[in-house]
């Protein structure tokens, strides 16, 4: 049998390379070549590869306990994951349902809304470029496109607020589309700060602030799509802290382990979990999946937790510093002829490539791709955005090499 990779043209791909062990920011091939894993493998690992505690944690456990139903049993690693997220939240959430990846997490919101719902026709609300996974009913909350355009038939209607060119009309228009549609709206969802597979779009603090406070006025529920701003991408532990108001439904999931194991939450407060509340079965919540609450993910998960509590100064420090470095970086290149709309926020740096064609299929993510991997970085575009953003562990001579490297494809090699 045969390997289907993802997100993957099968007929015209490269073969895939090989990895053998990752260690820090590093992944290291079968021939023993050291590749600085430059997107976090998918923005999922963010200490680093292979994090000793993490990976302890998930020996430990094995040795012990492999798979529960969490229906109806419970065990430690759990309970102590749900103390230390209590305690980097600052008890900001009430509950926390589980869940196996970014878009399940998001399903589950969208289904605890549906399901208290008692609207006829249920209307989200998203943004222009919006990604929330890939699972029907998150795929029909993110952007249409090139994605989506085989499965349009089945989506749902889904409200995308158009892309803003001035911020303040933005936000003028879209808060008059809440409230004229306000007996309508389900809910809000939103990447805060950063759209991800988007395209690494930053969005500034104050509108996204103003226009949830807006709908919240208005009851709106607001969802917040952290499955790629959470745990530390965005120099603050979750982009949320960024804003005056706390979401009714939080989705964590990518960094939420380290990378190592897959899993996810849903965060969401009292009001939500106490509407399921009833003498009567029809009322639960009808949701839940096979791996719900696995004890070695939830092991990856609490040692995750943990090293955030124990490496808070040190990662501040550090968000701070990688920060700096990229606005340093934005304005070496922003005179670059082949660049447009350099940025950066958090840990994340993003540029466009000038390009004949562009957008996500751009031919010239391949040609990107492959100058990187010559010299040891593996940074996979999106179409013609090239992006960074690696786990915590890169130090800063790694990270100047992988911007000298970027300078020297800007001088030369990206000239098409
Ligand atoms: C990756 C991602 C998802 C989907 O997560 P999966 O684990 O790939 O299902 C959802 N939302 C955002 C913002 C993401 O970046």
């Amino acid at each position: 049998m045969k390997i289907w990779r993802p997100f993957t043209q099968m007929a015209t791909a490269q073969l895939p390379i090989r990895v053998s062990k990752a260690r820090g920011p590093h992944l290291i091939t079968d021939s023993g070549q050291k590749i600085i894993d430059g997107i976090s493998s998918w923005w999922v690992i963010n200490h680093g590869h292979c994090e000793p505690e993490i990976m302890k944690a998930i020996e430990d456990t094995s040795k012990k306990l492999d798979q529960i139903q969490f229906a109806n049993f419970t065990h430690e690693n759990a309970e102590a994951l749900m103390e230390s997220l209590a305690d980097l939240t600052q008890n900001q959430f009430g509950y926390c349902f589980f869940s196996d990846n970014g878009s399940t997490s998001i399903e589950v919101a969208l289904k605890m809304i549906l399901q208290k719902s008692t609207k006829d026709k249920p209307l989200f609300v998203a943004l222009e470029n919006s990604y929330h996974g890939d699972t029907v009913g998150a795929m029909s909350l993110g952007s249409r496109g090139g994605f989506t355009k085989s499965f349009e038939k089945v989506l749902f209607d889904v409200h995308h607020l158009p892309e803003p060119k001035c911020f303040e009309t933005w936000l003028k228009q879209s808060q008059v589309f809440l409230k004229k549609n306000q007996k309508k709206i389900s809910g809000l969802i939103i990447e805060p700060l950063i759209q991800g597979a988007g395209g690494m779009n930053i969005w500034p603090v104050e509108q996204i602030n103003k226009l949830c406070l807006f709908a919240r006025q208005l009851k709106i529920p607001i969802i917040f799509d952290e499955v790629m701003t959470g745990f530390g991408r965005t120099s603050k532990l979750f982009a949320y802290e960024y804003f005056d108001f706390i979401p009714d439904y939080l989705c964590l999931s990518k960094g939420l382990t380290g990378g190592a194991l897959p899993m996810a939450l849903t965060l969401t407060q009292k009001e939500t979990y106490e509407h399921f509340l009833s003498e009567s079965k029809s009322k639960m919540f009808f949701h839940g999946h096979s791996f719900t609450g696995n004890p070695l993910s939830t092991a990856a998960a609490l040692a995750s937790c943990q090293l955030f509590h124990s490496r808070k100064s040190q990662y501040q420090t550090y968000w701070k510093d990688i920060e700096l470095e990229h606005r340093k970086f934005v304005s070496k290149i922003i005179s670059s002829p082949l660049v447009k709309n350099p940025r950066a926020f958090g840990t994340v740096l993003a540029f466009e490539l000038e390009s004949k064609d562009e957008g996500y299929m751009s031919q010239i993510s391949e040609k990107i791709m492959s100058y990187f991997l010559k010299k040891a970085i593996y940074l996979r575009p999106l179409g013609n955005t090239i992006y960074l953003m690696a786990p915590f562990s890169l130090n800063k001579d790694q990270l100047s090499y992988v911007y000298e490297q970027i300078l020297k494809g800007l001088e030369c090699e990206f000239k098409s």
